[in-house]
């Protein structure tokens, strides 16, 4: 994660989520209505903010959850400590009860990423109910991949490939050879699978909140976004924040793709929904999609343009050395210290490869993307990460 320019175009959907976000609290939760297209109507949905261990809008992780009229489902179950879940169950009870509701009657329980602040507390969720555990089918692949070993990562990080001192990954390495299914995934497998465009009636599952899957690769390589036009709500998890950008390329096994493209790719194609009212993974819901993809858009490029400036100079760096040309918010010093050095040399190599990249046309790469995102060259600033 890595912060963007100030003042963003977007407006927060209710003022005490946006409070909180500056204040790194975890608001109550907030009744949603819908965007336009909804015609601003009151939903069964609801947006309950579980605490997690971070800050500003990381503060908390959103669990989206609606009230059905055949039952109940939870998007993200979200964060739970660890010897905490008798807790996390009854709070999540009382919260039910105080709408006339239960805990039992939780039909469904959607994960749309494989990520601990979103998932961790399914498990314990999925123990307590009979609900259906449903899944995106290519997020559910990466976890696949991280039991059988088969990983299929272009980025994974080989001191040969990034080019780095002998010693500096031997950690990293370790790691990758003894690489399991993280504990956070529940062991259960899921009961759906979503594809993108699927509509979740076709599984005979209640698509009152999220109608439609929306597969949106990038943060991570199966990433699932919901959206439903009739109620005018996007459910847009971490593809797409306030305050913050989403870190790209963070699965827990990857398919093979650049996470960087996808990304852009991703956040081209939700142009869609920009009407909608977006409920992101974390922060404040928020309308104004349209100035949040341009401003995400932006902060991406801007990277993109400082590597392209290296590669001018030197198209046949390393990695390593390419990374300690680039702009990090601790320095290059501070993250050759720190554990994120190898998500910083991953997302340097990907960021290469996307300035590198030519479209059939032969078209260059980041001319294209500006041309789609309707930048200008205001946005060829170095922009640090980490
Ligand atoms: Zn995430």
């Amino acid at each position: 994660m890595s912060t963007p320019p100030a003042a963003s175009k977007v407006t927060p959907f209710a003022k005490p989520q946006y409070t909180a976000a500056q204040n790194s609290r975890t608001p109550g939760p907030v009744r949603v209505v819908g965007g336009t297209a909804g015609g601003g109507h009151a939903t069964g949905t609801w947006v309950r903010p579980v605490t997690m261990p971070g800050s500003g809008v990381m503060a908390s992780v959103f669990s989206t959850i609606h009230l059905g009229e055949n039952g109940i489902t939870v998007i993200d179950p979200g964060w739970t400590g660890r010897n905490k879940e008798g807790e996390y169950l009854r709070e999540l009870d009382d919260f039910l009860r105080e709408r006339g509701r239960r805990l039992e009657q939780i039909t469904q329980v959607i994960v749309t990423h494989a990520h601990p602040d979103h998932v961790t507390a399914a498990t314990c969720l999925l123990d307590a109910t009979r609900a259906r555990f449903i899944v995106g089918e290519q997020e559910w692949r990466t976890v696949e991949k991280s039991r059988t070993g088969d990983a299929d990562d272009p980025y994974a990080p080989w001191p040969e490939r990034f080019g780095t001192p002998a010693g500096v990954l031997d950690g990293s390495v370790e790691h990758m050879k003894n690489q399991r299914v993280p504990a956070f995934i529940p062991r259960r497998r899921p009961d759906v699978q979503l594809a993108d465009g699927d509509l979740l009636a076709d599984h005979g599952l209640d698509g009152d909140l999220g109608a439609r899957a929306v597969v949106t690769p990038g943060h991570t390589p199966g990433h699932l976004c919901l959206v439903n036009e009739d109620a005018g709500i996007f459910l847009a998890a971490d593809m797409i924040l306030p305050e913050i950008h989403p870190g790209i390329g963070l699965g827990i096994g990857q398919l093979g793709g650049n996470p960087v493209i996808e990304y852009l790719e991703s956040l081209d194609r939700i142009r869609e929904f920009d009407d909608l009212l977006v409920i992101p993974g974390h922060g404040y819901v928020f309308s104004g999609l349209a100035a949040r993809r341009r401003e995400t858009a932006e902060h991406v490029l801007g990277r993109a343009w400082e590597v392209r400036r290296v590669l001018d100079w030197n198209p046949e760096i390393s990695v390593w050395r390419l990374a300690s040309q680039l702009t990090w918010s601790s320095g290059w010093e501070g993250l050759r210290e720190s554990p994120m050095l190898v998500s910083g040399l991953r997302q340097t190599m990907m960021y290469r490869d996307l300035v590198l990249s030519r479209d059939s046309d032969g078209e260059d790469a980041l001319t294209r993307w500006e041309r789609i995102f309707g930048l200008d060259e205001g946005c060829r600033v170095p922009r640090a990460e980490h």
